[in-house]
C-alpha cells in the first residue's frame, strides 16, 4: 500500500470517528418550583454561567393546574393531563405507574443508558421500563446523578431537584430564604455541569414544573405557572431557542428532534 492511500485511509477513519462520536451525557434538570425570575448572575451563578453560554426563556409555561407530578407527566410524555389522562397530583408507592412512552423511551431507541433521579416520592410514578437506573432521594438526588456521569459511556440522565417547593409555601417565593435554598441547589449543580463540560459532546436542559406566588403555588395566579427554560450544548446549535414560549409538553418534542438530528451527525453542525 502506498503512503498517499495510508494517509488518505487514515484521514477517512479519522474524520468518521469524528463525526460519529456519541452524544455523551444528556442532563435535564427540574428544580422544583423555580420561578423564572430568581435566576441571574448573583443568585445562582452556575445556571447563569449556562444561560449565557446556551439559551434561555424565562417564558416558560407549566401544564393546568401547575402541579408538581402533573407538570412532570407532560414533560415527561409531551401529552397535556387531558391526553396523558394523569391530571392529579398524587402517587404512593404499589400504585400503577405511567403507561405512555417517555422520554426514557426516547433516550433508549437512541441508545442511551438512563438514569432517573428524584426527590418527592410522588415522581415515582413516571418510573417505566425504560429507565435503567432510579432513585428516590429527598436530600441527595444531585449525588446519585453524579456517580453514571463519571462513568464511560452515554447516558440520558433525569435529575429533579427539591427545596425550592418547601421554602416557597413557608417563606414565600422570592424571599431571603428562597435565595439561600437556591444559591444552595446552584452550588450543588456547578460539580455536576462541570464534570459534563469537560466530558464534552452534552446537552443540559435546566427547568422547572412551576412556580408560585407569596406562599401559595398551583392556583391560577399567573406566576404559579411560570419556569425557565435554559438549553446549552457543544453538540447542537441552540439560538433558536432564545426567548421561546416553553410549554413543558414541549420537552419531548424537542428532545425527539435534537436526538434525531444528532443521529443523522450531519446536518446539525
Ligand atoms: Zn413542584
Amino acid at each position: 500500500m502506498n503512503k498517499s492511500i495510508v494517509g488518505f485511509i487514515f484521514v477517512f477513519l479519522w474524520t468518521v470517528s469524528a463525526f460519529a462520536a456519541p452524544l455523551s451525557n444528556v442532563l435535564i434538570v427540574s428544580i422544583d418550583a423555580l420561578h423564572p425570575d430568581a435566576l441571574s448572575a448573583k443568585t445562582t451563578p452556575a445556571i447563569y454561567a449556562q444561560m449565557t453560554q446556551g439559551a434561555y426563556t424565562r417564558n416558560g409555561m407549566s401544564t393546568d393546574p401547575p402541579l408538581t407530578l402533573v407538570s412532570h407527566t407532560a414533560m415527561f410524555t409531551g401529552l397535556s393531563p387531558a391526553e396523558s389522562g394523569k391530571s392529579d397530583n398524587n402517587w404512593q408507592p404499589g400504585e400503577p405507574t405511567i403507561a405512555k412512552n417517555t422520554i426514557f423511551d426516547l433516550a433508549g431507541s437512541y441508545g442511551f443508558w438512563t438514569g432517573y433521579y428524584y426527590s418527592k416520592e410522588k415522581l415515582g410514578f413516571l418510573v417505566n421500563p425504560a429507565v435503567k437506573d432510579h432513585r428516590f432521594s429527598k436530600d441527595n438526588a444531585v449525588d446519585k446523578a453524579f456517580s453514571p456521569i463519571q462513568q464511560p459511556g452515554n447516558h440520558f440522565i433525569f435529575l429533579h431537584v427539591s427545596g425550592l417547593d418547601s421554602v416557597g409555601p413557608v417563606k414565600g417565593w422570592m424571599s431571603q430564604e428562597y435565595f439561600e435554598e437556591l444559591s444552595f441547589i446552584d452550588e450543588m449543580l456547578r460539580s455536576l455541569i462541570d464534570t459534563i463540560l469537560q466530558k464534552g459532546d452534552y446537552l443540559i436542559i435546566i427547568t422547572s414544573d412551576h412556580a408560585g406566588h407569596e406562599t401559595v403555588h398551583g392556583s391560577n395566579h399567573p406566576d404559579d405557572f411560570k419556569l425557565p427554560f435554559v438549553i446549552v450544548s457543544d453538540r447542537f446549535k441552540v439560538d433558536r431557542f432564545q426567548n421561546i414560549a416553553y410549554r413543558v409538553v414541549d420537552l419531548k418534542p424537542i428532545l425527539e428532534r435534537l436526538l434525531a438530528s444528532d443521529s443523522g451527525q450531519s446536518s446539525i453542525h
